[in-house]
């Protein structure tokens, strides 16, 4: 190994991982093989930092792993007691912004923020829940959108406009009152040009963008988390541009 490669290295919880300038903790970490939580982070997408449960301690100073970028020698603290924690109180936090019924959920299983919760070891609530009105929007043919699940994550948003060259979905507002949109004067996705082969329609971490046909087709108990941790299958969908389809549902 040369100097130049010895160099760029960091510690992830005492292992060095190496790097290449220009990746962040998180893409050195699983091109390591090394998992770090996360739910609005997929690899070919631009880095978003919205939803927090990436956080580590780097340095002595807590960032998000998807965006703070890999540092010769750095010192990165993940799976630790503190930073655990934290974690899992963002996580509990996105429970009771939305309204999530997971035993009722056709998503129960394939869902990424159930599977990181479990594997954070999120097991009661914490914060009180703020049970928004929210609207379930049912105007397209194939698809359904339920905002009651949605956490913002903006995979749909980056897809669409990056991946698919459209720009079905956009988040307005502010704070508390930020939520998804779709780009029809009805506001309704089923007057877009949203499509089962766009990206944009299999990156949805949760159940807010549902295909009508798959419903409980897979039963729960034999779906993509239910037979492994998000830790050793990843997301939902790793590659953005898999066609329509192409989602990968465990038998
Ligand atoms: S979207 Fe995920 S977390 Fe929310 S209710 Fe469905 S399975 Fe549970």
């Amino acid at each position: 190994m040369s100097n130049e490669q010895q160099r760029s290295t960091f510690t992830l919880d005492g292992r060095r991982i190496a790097f290449t300038p220009g990746q962040t903790i998180m893409d050195a970490a699983l091109a390591a093989g090394v998992y770090i939580p996360h739910l609005c982070h997929k690899p070919g997408f631009a880095p978003h930092g919205s939803c927090r449960v990436c956080v580590v301690r780097a340095d002595d100073r807590e960032v998000s792993a998807c965006t703070a970028p890999a540092a010769t020698d750095m010192r990165v603290e993940s799976e630790v007691a503190d930073i655990r924690a934290l974690r899992v109180a963002v996580l509990q936090m996105l429970f009771a912004e939305g309204n999530h019924v997971c035993p009722a959920c056709e998503a129960s299983g394939n869902c990424t923020l159930q599977a990181v919760a479990y594997h954070c070891g999120m097991l009661t609530p914490r914060f009180p829940q703020r049970f928004p009105r929210r609207a379930v929007d049912a105007s397209h043919p194939d698809f359904i959108l339920d905002h009651n699940r949605c956490i913002l994550c903006e995979l749909c948003v980056r897809a669409s406009r990056d991946h698919d060259g459209k720009r079905v979905f956009a988040v307005s507002g502010r704070g508390i009152a930020s939520k998804l949109i779709v780009d029809a004067p009805s506001g309704r996705l089923g007057d877009t040009d949203f499509s089962a082969d766009d990206a944009a329609a299999h990156v949805c971490p949760v159940g807010a963008i549902l295909r009508r046909d798959e419903a409980f087709r897979v039963p729960i108990g034999r779906r993509r988390f239910d037979v492994a941790p998000v830790s050793r299958v990843g997301d939902v969908q790793t590659d953005p541009d898999v066609p329509a389809g192409a989602a990968e549902v465990l038998p």
